[in-house]
């Protein structure tokens, strides 16, 4: 799955402007995964090329001053976007709804791990912003007696 977070600020004729983060599971393992899916469904399922897709992705978005992270794929969809529990059965993969067993929440399974790959992105956001802001060479002091 590919989440785009892309700034409000859109400029003419470009689709995503330079502050656009692209999300990405990281799907290096899915081919094995996808190998178990049914003869009869696994064109659909496995013939289009992740790393491909993943390596244009990179380019394109380096030649326009975006960027594209990673995240890790176990459990994005398993994972309550709400609360966080995990649980192989929240997710049906046949009705393609997303219930959770802890609270409750309800939605499209896709949908539920759309919000995971955002609120990854904007974790990372975060965590590059408060690097960004760091003055290199700081150091903390404590007074004694104080
Ligand atoms: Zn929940």
């Amino acid at each position: 799955m590919i989440l785009i977070i892309a700034s409000p600020r859109h400029s003419s004729g470009i689709r995503y402007p330079c502050n656009t983060l692209f999300v990405l599971e990281d799907l290096s393992g899915v081919r094995h995964v996808t190998e178990q899916v049914l003869r009869k469904y696994r064109y659909v399922s496995v013939s289009w090329a992740f790393y491909d897709l993943e390596q244009k992705l990179k380019y394109k978005a380096a030649l326009a001053g975006q960027e594209v992270i990673n995240v890790p794929a176990p459990y994005t969809s398993q994972r309550c976007p709400k609360c966080g529990h995990v649980r192989k059965s929240n997710r049906n993969k046949h009705t393609h709804v997303f219930c959770c067993k802890s609270c409750g929440y309800t939605s499209n399974d896709d949908r539920a791990a759309a919000i995971n790959l955002y609120n990854a992105g904007k974790k990372y956001l975060g965590e590059k912003l408060s690097r960004d802001n760091e003055v290199p060479g700081t150091v903390i002091c404590r007074q004694a007696g104080r």
